[in-house]
């Protein structure tokens, strides 16, 4: 009895010994080791002095594309990535970009107003003085215009918003609406505005969301001061991103460009953002009701909807002219599979100065770059060809990565293992979204990070905020819709991709602003560099994972189970929405919504709605039940006992399994988006929709197309599943 009592302690101790130290996702046993060993040799030669003296270069002067400094920087990356041993060049598009020429708004009565729309300079922050040197504050990509109408206030502009004016009563037809910044991404608002009729359209941003409401404002605080401005892009990206007059091809010096007035992700109206200084005057000479509860921000007024009597003037002119992109390429061949690449990348590009956006980012995968190359040095280089780009143009519509990726689409399908992306950083709380056949793999990389500030590790640590805000108790990837350079590789090649940043402790109103400089960066966002090192260890790890497995860490299990999840959360939406208007038609029925008096008359009573149809859901359910049985069956950990030939077959076909989850034709209405699991949100811009064809059809109440996008979906899973079926058998 004790005897065995031993033994099995033992045989638990060597187990446990096994599984702590030498298992690793993708990895025998004996090359699990030689991994860790490497990633700790790695870890060891980061330094977060370098991420301080590159950001210093980098942050010194603006660098909006097209710029003499953005070049600079360009080639100065270059020179960096030359000096650690990569074959770095720099790929040049020429893409359109508009630069405001004139920008004028003005309040025409009952009490007339000029908006300044200028930041001004601060105490301690040299950079916010370079005067003329500063990009003004527009929207890219807004139309030129010159309108004057009545304004009216419309929250934060996105669908619910307009719902809710109808109820009001409240057009906005032949007016200006204004609406506050967040709540959606901001191409959504002047989108919207045009679609309900509107002819200009100002965003401002409120000191509710980003500004006293939050913390002292710049320079005592991080937060928004009453002049700071978010500059932005309001291209129309959810329909396609990238340069405007190439859609889908590179935009390179002979191509065929469309003609301006053709490009149709250029806004249909004028938009200008402005300041909560410029905002509140206009805001203050609104009459008409007393907007929702919910709808009212921080300023000392009563916030009043209109339309008018406050009338404004918006002309905007813009001088249209292509700019050469410079995209820094830097490749280190790999030893065993020189056709694989494992891709990391992040914008170099700003508004301004751009510490936090982009260059935080960016300086960590250098710092990343720099030891993979001294480690390649000492003859540990990695065994699949590692590619670092750092990306121009991804501020105005992620134009650098995109035209680089319709340059190159056919190769990287066939070659690209992931891309990993990163873009601004700070503290606190790793953010990891992207490919969920990759979420297992990156699980086990942030189970062996340490957190800067608590000791225990980045996964233990996103866990912990998760369930103190009453969310889940485990490790997952979020979904992946738009707003920075993975997109072209997820969206429309279809190649597995992460996102990955630190953030949660670092909050402020600098974005995209003259105030995201050095000594913003330095007082308030990663002080010591210390998550900017934390985030190159993360994502340096996963990259060289990807770059050395036996066969490529891709796991179907937590794959099906987020889409399976996705897909009953569909499911209950489309019977709740059926639900809610048998309810309310019964209650129209019943005459219940009649009001005795109303001597306002401000509410229409509501009237029957179409019902809601029973969908036909089968043919995908079918799908996931066969899906679920191929994926129980399939064991990738087997295939570390397979023969090198037959493991080469396999991580072959590993490489293509992202793109079997993208169909040709693209989603309705936006054929470049061509993922069937997830995209930027047609109403949404930035956030996601995920299996996007049948739920944004759901939402939109267009049934006839949903049961269309049913079939296609249930068509795509079909084809994975055969997939699969095909990697089952090079194991077995
Ligand atoms: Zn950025």
């Amino acid at each position: 009895m004790l005897r065995n009592t031993i033994s099995l302690f033992l045989f638990l101790f060597f187990f446990s010994f096994l599984s702590a130290q030498n298992s690793v996702i993708g990895f025998s046993t004996d090359n699990a080791s030689e991994q860790l060993k490497l990633e700790s040799a790695f870890e060891k030669n980061l330094n977060a002095t370098n991420l301080d003296n590159w950001m210093q270069r980098m942050a010194a002067e603006p660098h909006w594309v097209g710029t003499k400094y953005g070049e600079d920087n360009a080639k100065w990356i270059q020179k960096q990535f030359k000096s650690w041993g990569y074959d770095a060049k720099i790929e040049t598009y020429d893409i359109l970009f508009p630069y405001p020429i004139e920008r004028v708004l003005e309040l025409l009565g009952p009490t007339p107003y000029k908006a300044k729309l200028t930041a001004v300079p601060v105490d301690g922050d040299p950079f916010t003085a370079q005067g003329d040197a500063l990009l003004p504050s527009y929207n890219a990509f807004s139309i030129d215009g010159d309108v004057t109408a009545e304004l009216v206030f419309v929250n934060y502009g996105i669908p619910k918003d307009y719902e809710e004016l109808e109820k009001l009563g409240i057009s906005v037809k032949g007016k200006i609406v204004i609406a506050k910044y967040q709540g959606s991404w901001r191409g959504i608002k002047p989108k919207l505005a045009a679609e309900n009729g509107a002819i200009g359209c100002i965003i401002y941003s409120d000191p509710q969301d980003d500004g006293y409401g939050q913390g002292d404002v710049y320079p005592k605080g991080a937060y928004k001061n009453k002049t700071g401005v978010q500059r932005g892009s309001v291209m129309d990206m959810p329909t396609y991103p990238g340069d405007v007059l190439t859609p889908g091809y590179a935009a390179t010096k002979d191509a065929k460009r469309l003609d301006r007035k053709d490009a149709p992700t250029i806004t249909k109206i004028p938009v200008l953002p402005i300041s909560y200084e410029d905002a509140q005057p206009l805001l203050a000479a609104l009459e008409g009701p007393v907007a929702p509860t919910s709808w009212r921000g921080g300023l000392p007024i009563t916030y009043h909807i209109g339309p008018g009597p406050a009338k404004v003037h918006l002309k905007l002119t813009f001088d249209w002219k292509l700019v050469p992109a410079h995209n820094v390429i830097a490749t280190m061949k790999g030893t065993d599979f020189p056709d694989q690449w494992v891709m990391r990348g992040n914008h170099h590009d700003a508004w301004v100065h751009g510490a936090n956006d982009p260059v935080s980012g960016m300086v960590a995968l250098m710092e990343e770059a720099r030891v993979v190359g001294e480690l390649a040095k000492n003859g540990q280089k990695p065994k699949r060809t590692v590619v670092y780009c750092a990306w121009d143009a991804e501020e105005p519509g992620l134009i650098g990565s995109t035209e680089w990726v319709e340059d190159h689409k056919k190769e990287l399908q066939q070659k690209v293992v992931a891309y990993i992306n990163t873009d601004g950083n700070g503290r606190g709380f790793l953010g990891a979204g992207g490919s969920h056949s990759l979420q297992a793999m990156v699980k086990e990389v942030a189970g062996t990070v340490k957190d800067p500030q608590t000791g225990v590790s980045i996964k233990e640590r996103k866990i912990a905020k998760q369930m103190v805000s009453g969310g889940e108790d485990t490790f997952s990837l979020y979904a992946l819709g738009s707003g920075s350079d993975y997109t072209p590789f997820i969206q429309h090649a279809g190649i597995a991709s992460l996102n990955l940043g630190f953030g949660g402790e670092n909050g402020g109103g600098e974005y995209h602003t003259i105030y995201d400089t050095y000594p913003h960066y330095k007082r308030f966002k990663d002080p010591n560099f210390a998550y900017g090192v934390a985030l190159a260890n993360t994502a340096g790890r996963i990259t060289l994972r990807l770059a050395n497995a036996d066969v490529l860490p891709f796991d179907f299990k937590e794959w099906y189970t987020t889409v399976s999840g996705y897909w009953e959360e569909i499911k209950t939406d489309a019977d709740q929405m059926r639900k809610a208007v048998e309810k309310h038609n019964k209650l129209v029925k019943s005459n219940a919504f009649v009001l005795a008096s109303d001597p306002q008359k401000e509410f229409n009573e509501p009237a029957a709605k179409k019902d809601v149809p029973y969908l036909n859901f089968a043919p995908v359910q079918n799908e996931l039940a066969s899906l679920n049985t191929t994926i129980k069956m399939l064991s990738l950990t087997n295939g570390i006992q397979i023969s090198k030939a037959k493991q080469e077959e396999l991580n072959q076909k590993l490489i293509g399994a992202e793109r079997m989850l993208t169909a040709e034709k693209g989603l309705p209405r936006r054929p470049w988006f061509k993922h069937q699991i997830y995209a930027p949100g047609f109403y949404t811009g930035y956030g996601v929709k995920t299996l996007p064809g049948v739920r944004e059809a759901i939402e939109q109440k267009d049934w006839k197309e949903a049961q269309e996008q049913i079939t296609v979906l249930s068509n795509t899973l079909q084809s994975f599943n055969n997939f699969l079926a095909e990697l089952n058998a090079i194991i077995r």
